[in-house]
């Protein structure tokens, strides 16, 4: 998938912006509070239904102005396709071609991009929030289907805790029965994911790092040990029973897929507490590229590759690792710097460059290949 134009419009400090991106390096640079994670969160958002940093819509549009607007011409598959985002607080509104989408489903793989960001590196140490929200990112990029399951069980949960809740219990067991239904099904899409990715993550981590450490990303739901659907449901419901007294006393779900978690696992131990900074950062990458793989293999085409904040993720022997890797294939790559990297410019043989300052966007010029 190859980005050809992009106009973005009083989208968070961004007034005015148009770009026609290189196809393949692309390198925005400027100081901090400049606007540079702001363009690749406006691609990103492009394609998929939320940012990758909030999920509040009225701080995407710019301080005082109504409707913030990401316009953008998608070539994939030699089709090009023009899609529209209108954002406003009370909503977003989206077009392919002139035309309305309705559903999330009709956008899915339009435009696919991975990041890869500080904040991505973060989720090691963090909560299993912030693990959970990035794998039903993740999922739902190659499966279409799972945001509307997702949903659903998202649904289906306020009920059964609303149920909790109440001193009327009538019914429950129908909405623990739904709940374990839809939960499997969740369950079963997310075992699937992580079975791909754990398959790759390994060669991504050796050519990142260079080492051989052994890496895993491993899924183990809570009171599941199935891998099929119909099985994983008679053991939700059997974790839910078991759970009941507790749910009841505290008027919430206590258990199941809403509250799994990942396991990062570096030479057999958990990276959380024994990767150094660096090991943890090749890791989310070697992950972010796994997804890669997995949807270039899904769509047939390598998606978008967002690279935000490069200057301050790894060191110069695992840059060169990652440049060559790049290079090798084809990916159309929007990396940000603080400073206009020379080593990433002579690494990089066909690359266009723009400043970025106050929002304002100047390009200064394309290498191409000699
Ligand atoms: P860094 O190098 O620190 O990561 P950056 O260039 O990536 O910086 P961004 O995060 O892209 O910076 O932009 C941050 C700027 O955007 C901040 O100055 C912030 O105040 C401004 N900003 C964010 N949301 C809005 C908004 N809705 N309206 C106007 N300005 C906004
Ligand atoms: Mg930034």
């Amino acid at each position: 998938m190859v980005l050809r134009f992009l106009t973005i419009s009083d989208f968070r400090n961004i007034c005015s912006v148009q770009i026609k991106p290189g196809v393949k390096f692309n390198l925005l640079y400027g100081l901090n509070g400049q606007g540079k994670t702001n363009v690749l969160e406006a691609i990103h958002l492009l394609g998929s239904p939320r940012s990758f940093r909030t999920s509040r819509l009225p701080e995407l549009v710019k301080h005082g102005e109504r409707q913030a607007q990401i316009l953008g011409t998608v070539e994939s598959g030699g089709i090009e396709s023009r899609l529209r985002l209108l954002i406003e607080t009370a909503g977003r509104k989206m077009e392919i071609d002139g035309k309305t989408v309705h559903k999330a489903s009709e956008l899915h793989g339009k435009l696919n991009s991975v990041v890869f960001s500080p904040d991505d590196t973060g989720m090691v140490k963090m909560g299993p929030e912030s693990r959970r929200r990035y794998l039903d990112r993740a999922v739902y990029m190659g499966d279409i289907n799972y945001l509307n399951c997702w949903h659903s069980y998202q649904r289906i949960l306020k009920q059964r805790n609303h149920l909790l809740k109440s001193t009327d219990r009538t019914g429950l067991d129908i909405w623990t029965e739904k709940l374990s239904e839809t939960g499997a099904e969740v369950i079963e899409r997310r075992l699937r994911f992580i079975a791909v990715l754990d398959n790759k993550l390994q060669k991504y981590y050796a050519t990142i790092s260079g080492g051989n450490e052994t890496s895993r990303i491993s899924y183990q739901p809570d009171g599941v040990q199935a891998i099929k659907r119909d099985e994983i449901r008679e053991e939700l419901l059997e974790l839910f029973k078991h759970h009941q007294r507790a749910d009841e006393r505290y008027g919430t779900t206590t258990a199941g897929p809403h509250r799994d978690d990942l396991s990062f696992i570096l030479d057999a131990r958990p990276l959380k507490a024994f990767g150094s900074q660096g090991q943890q950062k090749s890791f989310i990458l070697a992950l972010k590229m796994a997804e890669m793989d997995n949807l270039h293999e899904i769509f047939g085409e390598a998606p978008l590759l967002l690279l935000d904040d490069m200057s301050s993720e790894l060191d110069a022997h695992r840059n060169s690792n990652l440049m060559e890797f790049l290079i090798a294939r084809e990916i159309q790559v929007f990396i940000t710097t603080t400073e206009r990297s020379p080593a990433l410019l002579n690494a990089a043989p066909q690359c266009a460059v723009c400043h970025i300052e106050g929002g304002n966007l100047t390009f200064e010029g394309s290498k191409s290949y000699e």
